[in-house]
């Protein structure tokens, strides 16, 4: 019963648990990209729980191969061996570059990425980290020092020795520049520079350099944080070039590159399984979560072992990390993606959603921008094209709020709250996107006069 849940929820549940629409909704059911509430209507999910339902709400193989291990094991931690926490130990292993081959599981992308602090520091003896502006790593106390938005800070003391570099976004700018992608028609905002003269990564650059040279003790430091495409900050894609020499700024100084891939991985952008490898990079640790488990708490921390090797013999220890039937869910996700070509369907229907959605965007001036990779995509919502003053949050949330009354459930994000941010699950196909576009249309002519 609706009310009798509402009325716990208010009594029983912690107050920062906000209901994401006015009137919350109660999900009943998933299967693949649709949710079902009590009433059995359904609802195209354009969010993915977050961007973690990768495969599909309830995937036929996953959940037969979650089911298979629940009969047959559930916990032992790792003071015994398993067979699947080594199965999926080396098939993730064989997906990254180099000598990126050693795994250590855990159950979130926060405890991902607090071992990643603790990797880096340990290994390059130094305190210092880089993360940049409008990037979100996770909310433990650890890193919510690294996720860079006042509005996912608490006022304590987390951030020491960490400091935050200006993060490139191509859309606002920063110096009053035009950039090739400021063009109104381009829609897949790949920068179309060669890297070394995109004007953008240039001066961006220069903003880190600062960092070094102002704000690091004697210009060293640990280890820099990046996410390939910048999500809950809203969808931001660096320029071309950029990540690369900012890797090399860091390693010149002692550092190491953590590339945190708990939304771009998995196959997300389309172009390929890892959204570092947009970039031309390759990174010393990569921390993924979300996607891997399909919604099932699972998350791993890749790197290598002379990294590994910092944490020495010392006991350090993760209860659920590894746990078999996390393991059995991993690697049957790692298989649907394969089977099933998801990464491709990223790309065609990515592709497809971010041509549609620029007809949006010649349509109404109020959609700023429309960017992103497969199916990590972005729209800008703004109240003036010229100068990309952020759309009032009013409005905002009544076109997302008819989306979803529509049917149609997406997104938001960004530091003013001004993002419209779609990532479905993978499987969604062109007529899920047409369906999207028309509602979407919809909403938009409602509001917009
Ligand atoms: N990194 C990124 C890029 C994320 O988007 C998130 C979650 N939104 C996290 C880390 C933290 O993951 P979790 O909520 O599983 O701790």
């Amino acid at each position: 019963n609706y009310d009798e849940m509402s009325a716990v929820r208010e009594k029983h549940l912690v107050p920062c648990l906000k209901s994401y629409y006015k009137k919350p909704l109660l999900i009943h059911e998933g299967h693949m990209q649709w949710l079902f509430d009590q009433t059995g209507r359904r609802y195209l999910d354009l969010f993915g729980g977050i961007v973690t339902v990768s495969v599909g709400h309830c995937h036929p193989k996953v959940t037969a191969a979650a089911t298979a291990q629940m009969n047959t094991l559930w916990h032992t931690t790792n003071i015994y061996m398993h067979p699947k926490i080594h199965e999926y130990a080396q098939r993730l292993a064989d997906k990254m570059p180099g000598d990126l081959k050693v795994v250590y599981f855990v159950n979130s992308g926060s405890e991902a990425n607090d071992l990643a602090m603790l990797l880096a520091r340990l290994y390059t003896k130094q305190f210092d980290l880089i993360s940049f502006r409008n990037g979100y790593h996770g909310m433990s106390p650890y890193v919510m020092g690294i996720t860079a938005q006042s509005t996912w800070r608490f006022d304590v003391p987390v951030a020491q020795g960490v400091h935050h570099a200006m993060n490139p976004d191509p859309y606002q700018g920063l110096w009053g520049g035009k950039h090739c992608r400021d063009s109104p028609v381009q829609t897949t905002r790949d920068c179309a520079c060669a890297p070394d003269e995109c004007e953008a990564a240039n001066k961006y650059y220069e903003q880190l350099e600062e960092v070094f040279k102002y704000s690091l003790p004697r210009g060293k430091v640990a280890g820099l944080f990046a996410e390939s495409i910048q999500g809950v900050g809203g969808t931001v894609q660096f320029p071309k070039g950029f990540l690369k020499k900012a890797y090399e700024l860091v390693r010149i100084n002692g550092g190491v590159c953590i590339a945190d891939e708990v939304q771009t991985g998995f196959g997300r952008t389309g172009e390929h399984f890892w959204g570092f490898e947009g970039h031309g990079v390759r990174p010393d640790i990569v921390t993924m979560a979300k996607g891997m488990g399909n919604g099932f708490p699972l998350a791993a921390v890749v790197t290598t072992p002379a990294i590994a090797e910092a944490l020495g013999q010392a006991l350090h220890f993760n209860t659920f990390g590894g746990n078999p039937v996390a393991c059995a869910v991993g690697l049957s996700v790692l298989d649907v993606i394969q089977e099933e070509r998801t990464q491709e369907n990223c790309k065609v229907v990515g592709t497809y959603f971010l041509q549609e959605l620029s007809k949006l965007r010649d349509q109404f001036s109020c959609v700023g921008d429309v960017r992103g990779k497969g199916l990590m995509i972005g729209i800008e919502m703004v109240s003036d094209r010229a100068t990309k003053a952020p759309m009032n949050n009013k409005h905002f949330m009544d076109v997302w709020e008819d989306c979803k009354n529509m049917g149609v459930l997406i997104g938001r994000g960004a530091l003013n709250g001004n993002v419209l941010r779609i990532k479905p699950p993978m499987c969604i196909n062109k007529e899920d996107v047409d369906y999207s576009i028309a509602v979407l249309r919809k909403a938009l002519q409602t509001h917009t006069e």
